[in-house]
């Protein structure tokens, strides 16, 4: 899924520094999409990430839990380039250090991501919300316009299909429902062909039936995509992270324990900080 996009932007950073950023041409030829290492993060004095170390493989689904405050927005903050880390190691595949770029290079490099707000153009069709998305840098290739649009066309409906979005493709995103309006605006982060896709707690507020076709979603999505799901609801979890996939604990800024969903629901420390009762 992941052509390569025409063209590269330039982006300043906090060294007033270029850099060259293309699409598409994040360096996973060897190990992990993200990495991260000893992130530290402080919000007056207060320590909400705390030596944190985590890394993803390239195309892992990963499930990330924990109890409120443990860091895990903040987390995703240092990966975006909206929050600075004041020590720590943060890498997009071998190449793109996280903590040189802004947050529109980093979103330009192919990170997506989704938040729990559904943020949908509501007087859109859903159809003209796919389009939209996929608009971003095309004026780059005004000549190219006709030749581009089949190729959009095609992704949409593509899109459409992975979103299971086809019936709604004519109606107003306004007129949606909770759990559609999530899986269009998912659907709006994969025009842009994302490479590692973050979600925060994306089955929150949803009813049963709709956290199971978002599970179904997300499923479709593994070989498209690397992600990272922050999430609460365990039979969401379960669905996602199977008898195999690893899912991090984290608790206080930092891991508190990885591994398949079975082990660490056995994890005493786990036990204690999180799932006991
Ligand atoms: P989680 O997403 O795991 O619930 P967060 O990353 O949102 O945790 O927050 C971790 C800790 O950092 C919390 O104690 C929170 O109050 C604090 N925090 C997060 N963002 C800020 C901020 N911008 N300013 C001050 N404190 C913050
Ligand atoms: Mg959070």
């Amino acid at each position: 899924m992941n052509a390569l996009a025409p063209g590269q932007s330039v982006s300043g950073d906090a060294t007033g520094m270029s850099h060259f950023v293309v699409p598409g041409a994040i360096d996973t030829s060897h190990g992990p999409i993200l990495y991260l290492e000893n992130i530290s993060v402080s919000f007056d004095g207060f320590r909400a990430l705390h030596d944190l170390s985590l890394s993803i493989q390239t195309g892992e689904l990963r499930c990330i839990i924990g109890p409120n405050g443990a860091g895990k927005t903040t987390m995703m903050d240092v990966v975006t380039g909206k929050t600075r880390p004041d020590a720590g190691v943060a890498f997009l595949g071998q190449t793109l250090d996280l903590t040189r770029l802004d947050e529109p290079a980093i979103a330009q490099a192919g990170v997506g991501r989704k938040f729990q707000k559904p943020t949908v153009f509501e007087q859109h069709t859903v159809w003209e919300n796919l389009e939209l998305a996929s608009a971003g840098d095309k004026r780059w290739f005004a000549a190219l316009r006709a030749a581009l649009t089949g190729e959009v066309r095609r992704r949409i409906e593509e899109v459409l299909s992975l979103t299971h979005l086809e019936a709604q493709a004519a109606s107003q995103a306004g007129q949606l429902s909770h759990g559609q309006k999530q899986r269009l605006e998912i659907g709006m982060l994969l025009m842009q062909q994302p490479q590692l896709l973050l979600l925060d707690e994306p089955a929150a507020g949803m009813t049963d039936e709709e956290t199971a076709q978002l599970a179904t979603l997300l499923d479709k999505l593994r070989g498209h995509c690397s992600m990272m799901v922050v999430e609460h609801d365990m039979a969401f979890v379960a669905a996602l992270a199977g008898d195999a996939g690893r899912v991090t604990v984290m608790a206080e800024g930092r891991v508190l324990a990885e591994g398949t969903l079975d082990a660490v629901q056995r994890d005493e420390r786990v036990i204690e900080s999180y799932l006991g009762r």
